[in-house]
């Protein structure tokens, strides 16, 4: 005879928000929300030294902030402050706002320039960091009863509040880890787990390690795919990830000076919701005029964050460089918050002439070729890419059986030039002959 337990979360399974109070509030009074706890946090930022000069000019306390739109007189916060305010006052910079003593979790980055930057959390922090995690992955309809496999190198990584995100929902997690796609293919199939927590570039380089070992992905048994960590991923890839695996993909984004995942998909996937309410303060600005954009259907910008609570490395209208589409606002899950896909980022675009083009809508147009060709592509570019000159080479991988070449070439060529209005000098390569990435694809090479 086999006994059911009823847990204390299976009760909830249920529930359709994580946090109902705040992620069905409507906008007007969420704005209320925000305004009271923007004038508190911008008088605690202060106190680090790095806003107290920041701000000395713009902020004469909160009685200059009567409504939300008085923040746009701030000045914005760009990353190349932040390395530098490290620089100067190592480890977590002059922003650092609270006590050493008051530091629960730090986590180490290794920028680009190979010096490590440090993220510092309070324990409020960590909690608020993991309460966004949880909304955005109930939001994807992600339950207690699911077990989900993570692939992400997330432990010592910022990534890594993820996992703790996951359990707080109640999901059965499986920490597998990057670079063990054996591993991960028998936590499926012998571990009956149901659910992938990965990049898209992962699941694509999952399915292929299926169709090279002559193994149907559906076997594995994979129901649903949370895909993180590569904003400006090609949506042509989730139906073709979703068809293989028959499984329901959705999408989330964080960003490692801000929070882990603040905005999730739903499982109408009509773009991410904003799920940061009460915790992060989003803006939508011109990326050139620096203008600031209304949240209104269609509209494209880059996302601004001002931290609303966040104590030990507070941020104030930190430019984040995504470039994202306003896809709605409101759905019909409930959730009045705006809702967006990610272009790119503003780092990786380049001009074609007068044409802005982004790496990620080149490899969705020719994603749209699939299976012909495997989806892989490379963009040459030189330095500096802002200069690029009409035809732009680009590699496209062919798939397994590509057809005429001839006529794929052009097929593609002409796909660009229509959809993206500029010209591509397209070069078919063999399939399995561009580099893959179990992480993040890299679509731009400089070549000199
Ligand atoms: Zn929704």
């Amino acid at each position: 005879m086999s006994v059911h337990f009823v847990g204390e979360s299976e009760k909830s399974e249920e529930r359709r928000f994580w946090n109902p109070a705040l992620e069905t509030l409507p906008l007007g009074s969420l704005k209320e929300l925000e305004l009271k706890l923007l004038k508190a946090q911008l008088d605690y930022v202060r106190r680090s030294p790095f806003y107290h000069e920041k701000l000395k000019e713009s902020f004469q306390g909160t009685a200059s902030l009567s409504n939300l739109k008085d923040l746009e007189k701030l000045p914005f916060t760009i990353k190349h402050e932040l390395r530098e305010s490290q620089k100067a006052a190592p480890p977590f910079g002059r922003h650092q706002a609270c006590s050493r003593s008051e530091i629960k979790r730090i986590y180490m980055t290794s920028g680009t320039t190979g010096t490590p930057t440090f993220v510092g959390l309070t324990k409020s922090d960590l909690v608020d960091w993991i309460e966004c995690a949880s909304r955005s992955y109930w939001a994807a309809g992600f339950r207690p009863r699911h077990w989900v496999v993570s692939s992400l190198g997330a432990g010592p990584f910022i990534a890594g509040t993820t996992l703790e995100g996951w359990r707080n929902i109640g999901c059965c997690l499986v920490p597998v880890g990057p670079g063990r796609t054996e591993r991960i293919v028998d936590a499926f199939r012998e571990g009956k787990a149901d659910c992938l927590s990965s990049t898209p570039s992962y699941a694509l380089y999952l399915l292929e390690h299926c169709e090279k070992a002559g193994m149907d992905p559906k076997v594995l048994g994979v129901k649903k795919m949370q895909f993180g960590g590569e904003p400006g991923w090609q949506e042509g890839m989730r139906s073709k990830i979703e068809s293989a695996f028959d499984c329901v993909a959705t999408e989330s984004l964080g960003m490692g000076d801000i929070s882990v995942d603040f905005w999730g998909e739903c499982e109408k996937q009509n773009g991410m919701h904003f799920c940061g309410q009460g915790i992060i303060y989003p803006e939508l600005v011109d990326p050139d005029s620096l203008e600031s954009l209304e949240w209104s259907e269609g509209a494209v910008g880059e996302l601004v964050y001002t931290h609303l609570k966040r104590r030990c490395e507070p941020l104030v209208r930190f430019r984040s460089r995504d470039i994202i589409k306003v896809t709605g606002i409101g759905c019909t899950c409930g959730r009045p918050t705006p809702m967006i896909r990610v272009l790119g980022r503003s780092d990786d675009m380049f001009k074609v002439k007068a044409v802005t083009v982004f790496p990620s809508s080149v490899k969705e147009v020719v994603g749209e070729f699939l299976p012909r060709v495997s989806g892989e592509i490379e963009i040459l570019l030189t330095h500096p890419a802002t200069q690029t000159k009409a035809p732009v080479p680009i590699n496209v991988e062919c798939g397994r059986d590509p057809g005429d070449n001839t006529e794929l070439k052009n097929s593609i060529e002409d796909a660009i030039h229509r959809k993206l209005l500029f010209r591509a000098e397209v070069s078919l390569v063999d399939f399995g002959s561009l580099s893959r990435s179990e992480y993040k694809s890299r679509l731009v090479r400089f070549v000199s």
